[in-house]
């Protein structure tokens, strides 16, 4: 059994460390604590990480690029950036063109969108650092901005298919660790890490989807519109701030802990299942044969 303290030296307090637990414990145990690597990796989080470098790049004045051109060539720099093969279902060049295409619909919308144009960038991917519980936390900003009206807002860009409630969003912990950083953590800022005590106006989810065009009518809108408003909003006090550190505390009790229990929900979509589905051990037969063979001897 690997002690607390041996576990907090393997692992690293990330965002995404209490994604991939809240994903699976028994992947968060494989990928960080054994240091095992995935078996592959899934286009859609590679597309996601594209995405976020261009809006980054628009931020930066390059509204205009050929964008066709430009997703081809970050995707093929983020695919090689491991040796982690991808897992493309039928043919990749086939699959790749399918997500170009929609990443394409995206920017558009994007671009088209004037609250983008007209905001001004305060932080674009921004490192940060901050103390939580008696733990320190590392991760990245995506964005904060501050918009025509003069409200400050938290952006987290998202390419997930499903659009999340508004309940789901008040209890996001990777927004909630963002607020919380931004409060009480130290910040890149202007080439180094400040503390900015800032609680922004919004916290929010960019839902980079609902600049997709709709193929067909429902009763949601027309042929042709976009599919919804792509700003999902929340509002976050010192309160939820505290809400969030005690829950933080509680889940890294478990966290921290030498045991872990699978998350079946999630298989379909774990570059782990093979490491994870070798527990042998834990088959019947495979202890029935080894016995055979040790009274054999
Ligand atoms: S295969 Fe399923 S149970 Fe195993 S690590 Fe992946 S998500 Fe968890």
């Amino acid at each position: 059994m690997k002690s607390k303290s041996e576990i907090l030296s393997r692992i690293e307090l990330r965002q995404s460390t209490l994604k991939d637990w809240l994903f699976c414990p028994r992947m968060f145990h494989l990928k960080h604590i054994e240091g095992i690597a995935p078996n592959w990796r899934n286009p859609a989080a590679l597309h996601g990480t594209v995405l976020h470098r261009i809006i980054e790049l628009m931020h930066e004045g390059h509204w205009d690029l050929n964008f066709d051109f430009v997703y081809s060539e970050i995707f093929r720099l983020v695919e090689n950036e491991t040796d982690t093969p991808v897992f493309w279902k039928t043919d990749r060049e086939h699959e790749l063109e399918k997500l170009k295409a929609n990443a394409l619909e995206m920017i558009e919308g994007y671009k088209a969108n004037y609250a983008n144009r007209e905001c001004r960038v305060i932080l674009g991917e921004a490192k940060f650092r901050v103390k939580v519980a008696g733990y320190w936390f590392t991760g990245t900003i995506d964005q904060l901005r501050e918009n025509a009206d003069g409200t400050i807002e938290l952006i987290d860009f998202k390419t997930n298919k499903q659009r999340p409630t508004l309940a789901f969003l008040q209890n996001d912990w990777q927004l909630n660790l963002y607020s919380y950083a931004l409060k009480y953590g130290i910040v890149e800022y202007k080439g180094t890490y400040q503390k900015l005590n800032l609680l922004p106006t919004y916290s929010s989810w960019y839902f980079l989807r609902s600049h997709e065009i709709r193929k067909r009518k429902t009763v949601n809108g027309d042929v042709g519109e976009q599919k919804s408003e792509p700003l999902i909003r929340t509002q976050k006090g010192i309160d939820d701030l505290r809400a969030f550190r005690k829950d933080l505390e509680n889940m890294l009790k478990v966290m921290l802990k030498d045991w872990v229990f699978p998350n079946t929900i999630s298989c379909g979509m774990c570059g782990y299942v093979n490491s994870c589905m070798n527990r042998q051990e834990l088959k019947p037969e495979i202890l029935t044969e080894a016995k055979a063979l040790l009274e054999a001897v």
